[in-house]
Parts: C-alpha cells; structure tokens; sequence
C-alpha cells in the first residue's frame, strides 16, 4: 500500500543522489495532497468516467493525457512502486521562463512552474482518490521516473535531440507529470504514429546547436547525441535554448511534417 511508504524520504534520497551527479538546484516540493489513499481502493474504470475525468484536466490546463501499463522499467535510481500502471499528462512552459533568458530570474520562474504543476497534480490525485482509486504522484521535477520514456511509451509523441518529448500540440515546450495507479483497464495506447520525428531530427540538430553549453554533443558518424547532464544548466538555471531553438516549437508540428515529407521526397528522387 502506497501510504505505507515513506516517499517524502525516498524522494528526497533521490535528489540528493541526483544533484551530485548534476548540475540541479536542491529544491523540494511538498506533497499537498489533501485526500488519503482509500482503504479498500477499486481498480476499473469506466468510459464515462475517464471522459469526465479528461474534461476536469483539460479545465485545469493539463495539455495532453495518455495511459500506459508495465511501467516499472520507467523507475530510476533503483526504486520500486507497488504500481502497474500511469496516467501521463504534459503542462505547458510558460512563455515567461523562454523571454527571459538562462540566468536567476528564468530558475526562479521554472521553479514556480514545477510548484505550480506539482500541486496540480497532487489535486487531480486527490480527484481520483475520493473516487474510490489508490495513486502515487509523481512529481515533474522528482527524478523517480523517466518522464520522456514514459511518455513515449503512452504514445504522446516521441524523442528529439534534445531528449525532450515532442508532441503534436506543443513540440518540446512541456513539463511532465504521472499518477501511478493500479486500474486494469486503462486505454493504453498500441501505437505510436510520431516515429518519424528521429529521422527529421537527423536532418535538424539545431537544438545541438543553440546549446549554450555544449550539453548535447553530437557524433556525426552514427548520427546521435549524448546529453551531458553535469553540463546542462535547464534545471538550476531555467535554460530552454534547445526547446526554442525546436521547429517543431517554433512552427508547429503540420508545417515540420510537411517540411520532412518533402525532404523524403528530394532524397527519393536524387536516388532514383
Ligand atoms: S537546457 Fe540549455 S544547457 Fe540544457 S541541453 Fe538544453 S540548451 Fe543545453
Ligand atoms: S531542434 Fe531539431 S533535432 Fe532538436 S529535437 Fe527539435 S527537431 Fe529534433
């Protein structure tokens, strides 16, 4: 059972253990739940359910919501939730934190985000608790789950560059959040229809080139790029060049598809 853990302590283990390894600011956010695990918690959903409960997010200003099970794979640091499965749902960067620019005032405004976001869903917790489910939050800024993977896997979008999730609404300008939960039927998705972002990213790099730090590093012969997390100033310093830097923030997703499938068919014709 969830409320027997202490996952304040665990938490906060882990970003000790994380911050000596980067370059992250030491903050904490508390858990603000207001409602306790349910005694007896029920573990099916219904279809009406999940569209009021699809509604209540989006009123709230969640951007995107999508399930996955067989989530353990998604843990970090060695940890273990007694949970099966997640609801994944994205929340938008601010404006604010891109005009301002890397430096206290843009950490100060991505800490307010993290707060803000974290409450939120602390809140749609609770909104499933005293309906009758048992859940854990975990929180955008903890590092308890690997949030891009996760959300790949629900089949929110897919991976750049820059390792940040790229989906349709908003590109990669979005903060992740997950409810673990443990519903059998949840509608995971199958599929993922974004997998040809990885290859227009091989045509783009320019998340690698707007680094300011030189924390994406780019092997042109097999074409990827490692992140050097002690280098990257995005969580101590509110740095998002990589996300402005990313057409598909800056133009949208339909005009990048379209830019790709021309691409695709000049490569075509120079092979032909
Ligand atoms: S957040 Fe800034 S420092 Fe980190 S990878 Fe992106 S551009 Fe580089
Ligand atoms: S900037 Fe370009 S390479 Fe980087 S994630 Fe966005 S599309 Fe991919």
């Amino acid at each position: 059972m969830a409320d027997n853990w202490n996952f304040d302590g665990l938490v906060q283990d882990v970003l000790i253990k994380s911050n000596s390894n980067s370059c992250c600011a030491d903050v904490s956010f508390p858990d603000t739940s207001r409602i306790e695990n349910p005694i007896s918690p029920i573990d099916y959903i219904t279809k009406e359910f999940l569209d009021d409960f699809e509604i209540y997010l989006k009123q709230l200003g969640v951007v995107e919501i999508a399930y996955v099970d067989d989530i353990k794979e998604y843990f970090m640091h060695g940890l273990d939730f007694d949970f099966t499965s997640a609801i994944v749902f994205s929340y938008e960067i601010s404006q604010r934190i891109h005009e301002v620019g890397a430096g206290a005032k843009a950490q100060e405004y991505n800490n307010d985000l993290y707060r803000d976001f974290g409450n939120l869903a602390y809140k749609i917790s609770d909104y499933l608790r005293l309906r009758g489910f048992e859940t854990l939050v975990a929180h955008p800024r903890e590092e308890t789950i690997d949030f891009s993977h996760l959300a790949l896997k629900a089949g929110m979008g897919a991976i750049g560059k820059s390792g940040l999730l790229i989906s349709p609404e908003i590109g990669p300008n979005q903060k992740i959040a997950a409810i673990l939960v443990n519903i059998i039927n949840l509608p995971v998705s199958e599929n993922n229809s974004y997998e040809w972002i990885p290859d227009y990213c091989n045509y783009c790099n320019l998340c690698v080139r707007a680094c300011p730090n030189d924390a994406l590093i780019l092997d042109r012969k097999t074409k990827t790029v490692r992140f050097k997390e002690k280098l990257c100033i995005g969580c101590s310093e509110g740095c998002t060049e990589c996300i402005q830097a990313c057409p598909f923030y800056k133009k949208g997703y339909d005009t990048v598809f379209e830019k790709y499938e021309k691409i695709k068919r000049k490569s075509k014709k120079v092979i032909e």
